[in-house]
């Protein structure tokens, strides 16, 4: 395998390698020459800092690469962790350019599936969006109480805002760490003008080692959230997530990254790494990402049921690529059950020109509104609601209504653009090229996640930040090609 990774990073473009070097200066030791060891190190299941530079001491393998230069350990870490930081992505196109050149894939096939990671950061490390929110409310109503007590907000604008947030606090700024600064300065000019007053010299000091530091703290929490739910404190770009692995059972949350990733062949053809736990919403960008690697996507995109959105089938139309995608209730239609079942809106009949629905037991169920639904990617969906003229009287009831209240009639959902889209991914996946593709589906991405994490032990990340996971990861995937490689070869 040693020759294998010699001979393919030999062949590669590693321009961007020396372009990390500021000012045209040279390291100590030769880019290339780092770029092999390391790719060769993660090949062979050598991950740490320390037993790289171990096995450049030791192994035969790594001498011959180094050229019997012994590495330090710090050096590694400096060349993973920095030098490989912004260029990953070229190194790892770079691959995919010469497993095309080699005939290893046709960049025809791309089995899309992901897999969270837990992050290198303590499982009870957790900031929770909803509490920071809760923790700042509370915060601002103190503070408001207080101003308001020492004459800092008048007693007017207390009443007029109540318990809402204040849009002007006499300078027409809401409570913030910026408008309590500006309370303590005007405390500062009262004390100044009465220096004795001892309510004044206590108000100052709550806010200012208290309520200041706490409201800062709150808002730096809400700028690392962004988006997010939760976050780390040991690692701040790593959300809380639900893990696949469950060893406790106790379906705890842990903090990780979602990794979305692509095979041919069951080589790794792309990758990205994202903060969001649910698969649906990464498709999108994770294939934006790839076309703007390769220039292009796929032919023919594959991807389970956990992709089948009306964002991602719409994105894969107007790319134009065949998409072999299903969607929740794929298999489920299918069955007897399903097709039988007469509270099941599919089994409805509808009549277009009434823009109404009958139920299984006769009734009309009529338009009642329309309404948008935002995904995280912020992708506008509209959704037709309609409502049964009388649902008390019928003996499906408990089966077909599930809202709590007792009086309350079935009301359905209906996503026209989605049901469109869905009947074109139907025909595809059931189609002879839709059938070959999902037999093929197990044995590509599946088999190659689980190379590099059953195989290969990659459980956790074991560096921190987005930017080095990612690094982690392309050097986990371009170690898996290039040990399918060195297999291919015998
Ligand atoms: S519960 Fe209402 S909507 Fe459902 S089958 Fe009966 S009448 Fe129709």
């Amino acid at each position: 395998m040693v020759r294998v990774v010699d001979r393919a990073i030999e062949s590669m473009n590693t321009e961007p390698l020396f372009e990390r070097y500021p000012g045209g200066g040279t390291s100590a030791y030769n880019p290339v020459m780092m770029l092999k060891v390391i790719v060769y190190a993660y090949a062979d299941k050598i991950y740490s800092s320390r037993k790289i530079a171990k096995a450049t001491r030791e192994n035969i393998n790594f001498m011959w690469l180094t050229g019997n230069i012994q590495l330090d350990f710090m050096t590694i870490n400096r060349f993973r962790s920095e030098r490989l930081k912004g260029i990953i992505d070229d190194i790892f196109t770079e691959v995919v350019g010469l497993l095309l050149r080699e005939k290893y894939i046709k960049f025809e096939n791309y089995f899309l599936d992901g897999t969270k990671i837990e992050a290198n950061a303590g499982k009870y490390s957790w900031v929770w969006g909803k509490s920071t929110s809760r923790y700042k409310e509370n915060l601002r109503k103190k503070v408001i109480e207080h101003l308001t007590a020492i004459n800092i907000i008048e007693q007017e604008e207390t009443e007029e805002y109540g318990n809402a947030d204040l849009p002007e606090m006499g300078n027409g700024k809401p409570i913030n760490s910026e408008s309590i600064r500006e309370a303590a300065a005007k405390i500062d000019e009262k004390l100044t003008a009465n220096p004795k007053d001892k309510a004044l010299k206590k108000a100052k000091k709550t806010i200012e080692k208290d309520y200041l530091p706490r409201m800062e703290k709150y808002e730096q929490q809400e700028k690392i959230l962004e988006e997010r739910k939760s976050y780390s404190k040991t690692d701040i770009d790593a959300t809380f997530m639900r893990m696949k692995e469950d060893h406790m059972k106790n379906g705890q949350l842990k903090p990780g990254y979602n990794v979305q990733m692509g095979t041919e062949n069951q080589f790794v053809t792309g990758f990205s790494i994202h903060q969001r736990p649910g698969d649906t919403s990464c498709m999108k960008p994770h294939l934006e990402h790839l076309k703007e690697l390769h220039g292009k996507l796929p032919k023919n995109i594959v991807a389970d049921a956990g992709y089948g959105s009306e964002e991602n089938y719409e994105f894969l139309e107007t790319e134009k690529v065949e998409h072999f995608v299903k969607y929740n209730t794929f298999h489920k239609e299918k069955s007897k059950k399903w097709k039988k079942d007469v509270t099941r809106v599919q089994n409805w009949y509808y009549v277009e020109e009434r823009d109404e629905y009958i139920c299984g037991y006769g009734r009309y169920l009529s338009f009642l509104y329309e309404k948008k639904q935002k995904s995280d990617n912020g992708y506008e969906s509209l959704v037709r609601v309609y409502e049964c003229e009388d649902c008390s009287d019928c003996p499906l009831r408990d089966q077909c209504v599930k809202g709590k209240k007792p009086d309350a009639d079935r009301r359905i959902y209906v996503n026209r653009r989605l049901n469109e889209l869905k009947g074109i991914a139907k025909a595809k996946l059931d189609s002879k090229k839709g059938l070959e593709m999902r037999s093929k589906r197990p044995i590509e991405v599946e088999s190659a996640f689980g190379d590099i994490k059953g195989n290969f032990g990659v459980r956790r990340f074991l560096l921190r930040g987005l930017e080095k996971v990612k690094i982690e990861w392309g050097l986990y995937s371009i170690g898996h090609n290039m040990r399918k490689m060195a297999a291919a070869r015998g």
